[in-house]
């Protein structure tokens, strides 16, 4: 749906509810959630009621995101503290989910990657971004959490990802703020 007051595409969610909701996502999709049967009309007027909103929260995102954009690279410095934070962090947040998902693991790897946040190898040694540092630490936890699952599911099948929801229910919106934000932190790495 779109609307010609407003900038972004725009989903509607139509569920057993009782009144309209809109939220504004981390990339700047819109969506509304809406009762089943509520005219469209009704939609459109709802979101024109609340354009002024709307935009000002989009305008803030993306002047945020032009910021962020012009950092510098990470100094040697930044790097070497990131890394002994990452040393402090990362393996005692293996320890705790791997406890709660019941599996093993092997050696913890932690460095600087521009292509991934973690893995997990068939012998189930782990290897974790020390950028990872620089997310929120639920997002830290969902990485975790996702390689740990691996020691169940070699695999990303419906049953990998029951499995992470099951510990982990906010995983998808995590998982959001890693690709909405992650091209940015790698992007400071020098080369
Ligand atoms: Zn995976």
């Amino acid at each position: 749906m779109t609307v010609p007051e407003l900038p972004c595409e725009i989903t509607v969610i139509r569920s057993r509810r009782k009144t309209l909701a809109a939220e504004i996502r981390r990339d700047g999709a819109l969506i509304v959630r809406a009762p089943l049967r509520l005219p469209e009309a009704e939609i459109r007027r709802f979101l024109h009621e609340k354009s002024a909103w709307i935009r000002s929260h989009l305008a803030k995102q993306q002047a945020l995101r032009e910021q962020l954009a012009q950092m510098p690279a990470f100094t040697q410095e930044e790097l070497a503290a990131l890394r002994q934070q990452a040393q402090h962090t990362i393996p005692a947040r293996v320890s705790y989910y791997a406890a709660r998902l019941g599996v093993t693991y092997g050696r913890i790897t932690l460095r600087f990657q521009k292509t991934r946040w973690g893995s997990c190898s068939a012998a189930g040694n782990l290897n974790f971004n020390c950028l990872l540092m620089l997310a929120p630490p639920r997002v830290l936890d969902s990485v975790v959490v996702h390689e740990l699952c691996h020691r169940i599911h070699p695999d990303h099948s419906r049953a990998f990802y029951a499995e992470i929801r099951r510990v982990f229910p906010d995983y998808a919106q995590c998982h959001g703020w890693l690709r909405q934000n992650g091209a940015r932190l790698i992007g400071r790495l020098p080369d």
